[in-house]
């Protein structure tokens, strides 16, 4: 079993950063307000995700190392129609089996919380507590059993940037939620509580709050809400290109063509605009599962879904021109 965990690990644990996107998503799961993540050089020493969500019971502590142990889906049909980030219950027996991992947890209700060690799937300590509620995931020496893929890893600046993006794209999802990033002892963002335009603005700063326009569609198949920028803002490179579909970044070159064909003649040849754009569709209308990190989904009605959202962005476009 703990050669099937290391093999299942190398899918969902690429590097550094896939640590912390499922960390930080099973804290959304826990329904946390604050979840605070903790770095030091890029990852390769430490992760540590702390959050003031639901926490989880004894039982429930261990069992969340278990293969397939997932409190989210409990019939088959619940995976054709997902509110929860996870539910394949793959991530923290993957990421137990390759590093040091400590958990802290308590449920609210609960006197007393549970203090899990487990290293390379194996339980070292199991002990009761006295914890504030949430819970913490401590990650340390990933790959310290898989030297091949610790030596694979890049720089730290390379791992840290993987890092970064993930962290901003559960921001730019969840911004409700208060996140904080301290790398090597410094914070490198503190985002309060707030809204997707203010949100976007925290993380990106400078001159985003002036070349931002709001895209706002609502038909049967999707509901678009978020921002696009100006296109005399657009730059060189697509770093502030982002789509969401029920609060999940997700990767589309399709979509992304929408976009682009959207603001047609209005870009300098190689400029890229600024988006944010957040779909929501109903869940069953989508499919999750063809992607072992879940950033490709594949839509029912794709070519409907490009048309509405060419649509809108263009009419956001044209609003802000006259
Ligand atoms: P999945 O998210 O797919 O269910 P995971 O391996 O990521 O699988 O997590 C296993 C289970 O552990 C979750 O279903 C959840 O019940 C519990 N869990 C993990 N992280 C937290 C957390 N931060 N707070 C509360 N419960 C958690
Ligand atoms: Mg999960």
């Amino acid at each position: 079993d703990h050669v099937a965990n290391q093999i299942a690990a190398g899918e969902v644990v690429q590097r550094p950063a896939s640590v912390v996107k499922e960390l930080m998503e099973n804290s959304i799961d826990a329904k946390a307000t604050d979840i605070k993540l903790v770095i030091k050089d890029a990852g390769k020493t430490l992760i540590q995700v702390i959050d003031n969500g639901a926490g989880m019971s004894v039982t429930d502590a261990r069992l969340c190392f278990e293969r397939h142990a997932t409190s989210k889906i409990r019939h088959a049909e619940d995976l054709f129609d997902l509110h929860t980030k996870g539910f394949r219950g793959e991530a923290l027996a993957s990421i137990a089996a390759i590093a040091h991992v400590e958990l802290k947890t308590k449920q609210d209700q609960e006197e007393l919380g549970t203090h899990i060690i487990i290293e390379g799937s194996k339980f070292v300590s199991q002990e009761v507590a006295v914890l504030p509620k949430g819970t913490s995931f401590l990650v340390k020496n990933l790959f310290f059993n898989i030297p091949a893929r610790r030596n694979f890893l890049k720089s730290d600046s390379v791992e840290m940037r993987h890092i970064v993006d993930e962290f901003q794209r559960v921001a730019l999802a969840h911004p409700t939620i208060y996140f904080t990033l301290i790398h090597n002892g410094s914070e490198v963002f503190n985002l309060p509580a707030s809204n997707y335009r203010q949100r976007i603005v925290n993380i990106l700063g400078g001159k985003t709050n002036e070349k931002l326009v709001p895209v706002t569609e609502e038909t049967e198949i999707v509901k678009i809400s978020g921002f696009i920028g100006k296109p005399e803002f657009a730059k060189k490179n697509r770093g502030e290109q982002f789509f969401f579909v029920n609060n999940r970044f997700i990767k589309s070159g399709y979509l992304h063509h929408a976009i682009m064909s959207a603001y047609e003649g209005l870009l300098k040849e190689g400029n890229q605009p600024s988006y944010f754009l957040y779909l929501e569709v109903p869940p069953h209308t989508i499919d999750i599962n063809i992607h072992p990190t879940k950033t490709e989904i594949k839509f029912d009605d794709e070519q409907s879904l490009y048309a509405i959202l060419r649509a809108s962005v263009k009419h956001s476009l044209g609003q802000f021109n006259v």
